[in-house]
């Protein structure tokens, strides 16, 4: 669920939230607890069992993390069998370390492309802050979740060399989004990328990480009709619901495509 949206003090070309760009998406604050639980019980009643709170912005501080501190609990005390998972950006030893202590068990933070790219792509942080958070939640016992975009520009080595550092940071739950170019920022005239990129991509992380789960998200309508052949080419996992500022797939729908293609649905624990 986006939980807090636009308003960005960050510049990464790629993205909707960012206040350097006129993209006219809805902004609003972090939202109240009853609408945090409100969405999470829609999703759980579908079988979600892994439920995220994504903030827009470099990361959350003061009165805002205190607020979503308060946010995991009330989800912890609702829905204690819901997994509960954290996208808030770039943060400290204390706050992972807080994060955990609620309940929280996952953290999302993608390294987004390669390091040789990164800088092509954003100049108000780094590539270096990225995997200093991912450690850092590492280190306070939260599992992590990280992947990347892909149509941004970069070529098929950089994809390659996301994949290896994301194998070498040891993780094992890996989004792939796909550009889904945003009027009003800067790469709002990017071709997307064609089905067969799309899919041969998959295929290459399956290959180099053979033992995580490769996430579908974002951007994966790019896909149209072709979106079950990614569940051949070595997809296992996917976010579901709608995405940060874009319109995702209907679960039920998810479902039924994952049960025609004769793959068994697990929550995984
Ligand atoms: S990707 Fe995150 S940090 Fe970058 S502009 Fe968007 S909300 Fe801000």
């Amino acid at each position: 669920m986006n939980a807090k949206s636009g308003k960005c003090s960050e510049d990464c070309k790629y993205c909707a939230q960012s206040a350097h760009y006129k993209t006219g998406i809805t902004e609003y604050p972090l939202i109240s607890t009853e609408e945090a639980i409100k969405r999470a019980k829609e999703n759980s009643s579908f079988g979600v069992d892994h439920f995220s709170l994504v903030t827009s912005g470099k990361g959350l501080a003061g009165k805002d993390f205190d607020d979503i501190i308060a946010i995991y609990k009330e989800l912890g005390v609702q829905l204690p069998s819901l997994r509960l998972c954290a996208s808030l950006g770039i943060m400290n030893e204390e706050q992972a370390t807080r994060l955990k202590a609620v309940g929280v068990r996952t953290y999302h933070h993608n390294l987004e492309t390669s390091r040789r790219y990164y800088k092509e792509i954003c100049s108000t942080h780094t590539y270096d802050d990225r995997i200093t958070t991912i450690k850092i939640a590492q280190k306070a016992g939260l599992s992590v979740c990280s992947g990347g975009i892909i149509g941004m520009g970069e070529t098929c080595e950089d994809r390659v060399d996301m994949a290896y550092d994301l194998k070498k940071l040891g993780i094992r739950s890996i989004p792939i989004n796909v550009l889904n170019p945003v009027e009003g920022t800067p790469y709002a005239d990017k071709e997307i990328l064609a089905p067969d990129t799309i899919l041969r991509t998959m295929a290459i992380f399956r290959l180099i990480l053979p033992n995580s789960f490769i996430r579908y998200a974002g951007g994966r309508m790019a896909l149209g009709e072709h979106q079950e052949k990614g569940f051949r080419a070595g997809v296992n996992a996917a976010l579901v619901g709608n995405y940060l500022t874009s319109v995702g797939n209907k679960i039920p729908d998810d479902i039924d495509m994952i049960n025609k293609l004769g793959f068994q649905l697990k929550n995984i624990k």
